[in-house]
């Protein structure tokens, strides 16, 4: 297969940790035949500093014209002063709605080897995490109407969804629970919330083409209960844009490894943007001890979902899991003991790759 890869190294960590998750690639593509070429844009500090915008149209176009985009991540102390239309998060925001990326994913995933690092009890993780929060990106109340009253002492924010909006999302959950354990949660408000009640009908009636997976309804709050009292519930938690910002956040922290999060925002074909779920780290940035694991799973999420490589992504994560099965860890999950640099972390990955 031939990938055309946008790499968006960003800023501090960043261009060190894309750096590990090509070298994976690289090794793939040439174990199982496969050509892939990239280009590299800057989003970020470093389009700040060289073009005096986050995002420049012309690296927006580049994205558009690939298949996939791997991301590492933007910011830092540097860039705090500027002015908000120019920070450098700007260029997350003008990524995904510049390439039309309405679905996110965010697997949250806690490796046996790594159950200490959990803020939870070891008899509530005993059979492991593996759970996906797909989380709706460009709807509901973070962009629906919202104003104050001529005083300025009301205001209003509005949650406001289509069917068509819930459906291709409820589409997206669905075709993942069929390559996972074949269990949707639907998290809403129905109890309350109109929207919510609207969900329940639309994903109800999607379910009905997925015969091959069950679905079950949970209010949020109650869901934010179960993420730390019985996570092993959830397969793909399938819920829309705030109570995911909410609840994805919620379960990443019960793994207790920032570090080794990956995720991906998608759209109805098969492009794909995908990156760590963490920041630029600029407290450890060029010291090399970043752990590189969040975005070598991003390169194999990228894998699985864009060009629908399911040995290549399985062989990524399973080489993932031989190198922390033996022992092999980053300062930031080494738990005070041994530890490898973030080009080694990358080697020892390579390695158990094949
Ligand atoms: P952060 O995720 O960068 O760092 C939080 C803590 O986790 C730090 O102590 C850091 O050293 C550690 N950490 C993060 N990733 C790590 C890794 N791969 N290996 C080892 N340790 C790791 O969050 P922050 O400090 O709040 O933000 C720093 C900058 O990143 C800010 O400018 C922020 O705006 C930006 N940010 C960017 C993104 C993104 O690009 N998607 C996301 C969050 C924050």
């Amino acid at each position: 297969m031939e990938m055309k890869i946008t790499l968006v190294p960003g800023d501090g960590i960043g261009p060190d940790i894309v750096h590990e998750a090509v070298r994976v690639l690289d090794k793939i593509a040439e174990v199982y035949g496969h050509s892939i070429s990239y280009k590299t844009i800057d989003a970020g500090g470093i389009s700040i500093d060289k073009y005096k915008v986050p995002l420049t149209d012309d690296a927006l176009e580049t994205a558009k014209a690939s298949d996939a985009v791997l991301l590492g991540a933007v910011g830092g102390p540097k860039w705090d002063h500027v002015e908000g239309k120019l920070r450098p998060e700007k260029a997350l925001l003008g990524l995904r709605s510049g390439l039309g990326l309405f679905c996110n994913f965010r697997p949250a995933v806690i490796y046996p080897e790594l159950a200490d690092a959990s803020p939870l009890k070891t008899s509530v993780i005993k059979d492991g995490i593996d759970l996906l929060v797909v989380r709706e990106l460009t709807g509901g109340i973070y962009f629906g109407e919202r104003g104050r009253s001529d005083d300025g002492r009301t205001a209003w924010d509005t949650m406001k969804y289509s069917d068509a909006e819930i459906e291709r999302i409820a589409k997206k959950a669905f075709e993942a629970a069929r390559v996972r354990r074949h269990h949707v949660t639907l998290v809403d408000k129905a109890n309350v919330l109109e929207s919510s009640r609207l969900w329940r009908e639309v994903v109800s009636e999607v379910a009905k083409s997925y015969s091959d997976v069950s679905l079950d309804f949970m209010y949020v709050d109650n869901a934010s209960m179960q993420l730390v009292r019985d996570p092993g519930h959830f397969d793909v938690l399938l819920t829309e844009n705030m109570f995911g910002d909410i609840l994805s956040d919620e379960a990443s922290m019960i793994t207790g490894s920032i570090g080794m999060l990956a995720s991906a925002s998608l759209r109805n074909d098969s492009f794909g943007m995908y990156e760590p779920i963490h920041g630029s780290a600029p407290d450890i940035a060029g010291m090399n001890i970043a752990n590189p694991i969040a975005t070598i799973l991003s390169a194999a999420m990228m894998l699985r979902y864009s060009f629908a490589l399911t040995k290549e992504a399985d062989a990524i994560e399973n080489a993932v899991k031989k190198a922390l099965s033996d022992g092999v860890r980053t300062k930031d999950i080494a738990a005070g003991g041994d530890f490898v640099g973030t080009d080694e972390c990358g080697s020892e990955i390579l390695r158990r790759l094949v």
